[in-house]
């Protein structure tokens, strides 16, 4: 489906009462199961959505009246790095998250990125999960870049003003980072420390926009101009297991008009529910390459974690096979990877909490025996 000018709304105020992190583009992930992340009540998006799912907000892209430019319909682009041109050329892509908290060590770091390289066509820095302190993803992705890592930035609109994130995508720029992942974030207190104050001016598909306004057009949310303005994809993050499910796939899409290129799932456990979301964004026309995530747990907590923050669902075949051991896990994961490409992903993205090693080794698996 090509974007349509006709697909955006300008509003002047924030179109539903009582969001905590003011979208203008429907809920945010933290609301799935119509439980905000935030308030733990009902969340007044889904309510609406139920109330009236042909809503305007549902369907178009909705600006706020700081966007000057309101008309832009971002379109399919050349390729310009490895990451999108694998995937343009129809063939299998293999990523990695990068995590690196407030504990980790910098000793290993150039040797870890260095092995990553080795196997994964790219790797993803994330931006601060939960609104915990983690190093600058952009300061890790200059590094990879030395080390061979074609890098993705996770870009949050948590904790930034809408100003702060055209600087940092000039950053982006300034460094030749290629690619990037426009989210919106989580809510900065479900880390557990309250004493930060929120900080939410855009949602991820306002980001979206603003980045394509910026790498297409070369100029900002206000029209200002940017000189020695280059490409970097936009990717955008989504949720399979999303409740209400239409309501993810109308999310989808207007990321997609918005302009981002490639999406990335959260962790996935059953294979039957990717193929559903797959076969709704074909009906809808939705044609954008869908990397799946894998996941490597080691212990029950964190599943449970996982399935408190990351809305999703995990499935019992896992448990089962977490608790026979490593090796089992590896086992399982590698052939839920397997039948995930067969039911349409564009490639798989694999995270493990940090744990390089185990990243190595199930990398390597996947590699030789799916893509
Ligand atoms: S779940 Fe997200 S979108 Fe819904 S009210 Fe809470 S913060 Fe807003």
């Amino acid at each position: 489906m090509m974007p349509s000018n006709r697909s955006i709304l300008r509003l002047n105020i924030v179109p539903v009462k009582g969001c905590p992190k003011l979208m203008f583009n429907g809920p945010c992930g933290g609301g799935s199961g119509n439980v905000c992340e935030v308030t733990r009540s009902k969340c007044p998006w889904i309510e609406l959505f139920r109330r009236d799912s042909g809503n305007n907000l549902f369907t178009h892209i909705v600006l706020d009246k700081g966007f000057k430019i309101q008309d832009y319909s971002p379109r399919p682009r050349k390729p310009q790095s490895k990451l999108l041109k694998k995937l343009s050329d129809g063939k299998n892509v293999l990523t990695y998250e990068f995590v690196f908290g407030i504990k980790a060590s910098q000793n290993s770091l150039g040797d870890s990125l260095h092995r990553l390289s080795t196997i994964y066509d790219a790797v993803n820095f994330i931006d601060t999960p939960l609104g915990l302190p983690h190093t600058d993803p952009l300061a890790l992705a200059i590094l990879a870049k030395n080390y061979g890592i074609e890098p993705v930035v996770q870009l949050s609109c948590k904790d930034k003003s809408r100003n702060y994130l055209v600087s940092y995508i000039l950053a982006l720029m300034l460094h030749e980072i290629p690619n990037m992942l426009a989210i919106t974030g989580d809510w900065i207190h479900l880390g557990g420390d309250k004493s930060p104050r929120p900080v939410f001016d855009l949602d991820s598909i306002r980001l979206i926009y603003l980045a394509r306004l910026m790498s297409d057009l070369g100029i900002d949310y206000r029209g200002r101009r940017i000189e020695g303005h280059r490409v970097i994809h936009v990717g955008a993050a989504t949720n399979p297991y999303f409740d209400p499910f239409e309501l993810e796939v109308l999310r989808v899409r207007k990321k997609y008009l918005a302009g981002a290129e490639f999406l990335v799932t959260q962790p996935l456990f059953h294979a039957n529910i990717f193929r559903n979301f797959i076969n709704a964004l074909r009906e809808n026309n939705i044609n954008i390459p869908v990397i799946a995530s894998v996941i490597f747990l080691k212990d029950k907590k964190t599943l449970k974690l996982l399935e408190d923050f990351a809305r999703v669902r995990v499935s019992e075949d896992y448990v089962e096979a977490l608790s026979r051991g490593e090796d089992k896990l590896t086992n399982f994961i590698v052939n839920l990877a397997e039948e995930l490409v067969v039911n349409g992903a564009s490639g798989i993205h694999v995270l493990t909490m940090g744990n390089v090693e185990v990243a190595l080794t199930l990398g390597k698996i996947i590699r030789e025996r799916i893509l």
